[in-house]
């Protein structure tokens, strides 16, 4: 989808501070950081939320996920085996969640204590 930012951050077109990428994923950092470790980890395919990928491609669900996981322990916010220091992995769908890019992103959040609830 050519109108789809994160779409021409995949296909080079915009540039993206890239952090981990897969045959399926790319990750960068966030424009906008909300915590010292603020990534977007994306499907490189055009899916708008997490439930269409979930529908139509559940492996690809897994794979963006599986990528999550590996950048937080790359960038040191969990060790392979382990949970510390901790992250937060957030998507948000729609305009009652804030979604402003309508493709999907998952939010890794670390690097200070999060709250809960969220805002
Ligand atoms: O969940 P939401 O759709 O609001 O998240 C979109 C995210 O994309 C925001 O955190 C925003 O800072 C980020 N963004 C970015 N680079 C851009 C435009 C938006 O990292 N060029």
């Amino acid at each position: 989808m050519s109108d789809c930012l994160f779409c021409r951050m995949v296909a080079g077109e915009i540039p993206a501070d890239v952090v981990h990428e897969t045959d399926r994923t790319l990750a960068f950092r966030d424009i906008n950081p909300q915590a010292p470790t603020h990534v977007l980890v994306i499907p490189k395919e055009h899916h708008p939320t997490v439930a269409a990928v979930a529908q139509v491609d559940p492996d690809l669900l897994s794979a963006v996920v599986r990528a999550a996981a590996a950048v937080a322990v790359q960038e040191g916010l969990a060790t392979e085996d382990g949970v510390e220091p901790g992250y937060r992995v957030v998507t948000n769908t729609g305009p009652a969640a804030g979604q402003t890019v309508h493709h999907l992103h998952l939010h890794v959040l670390g690097g200070r204590p999060m709250t809960w609830p969220p805002g």
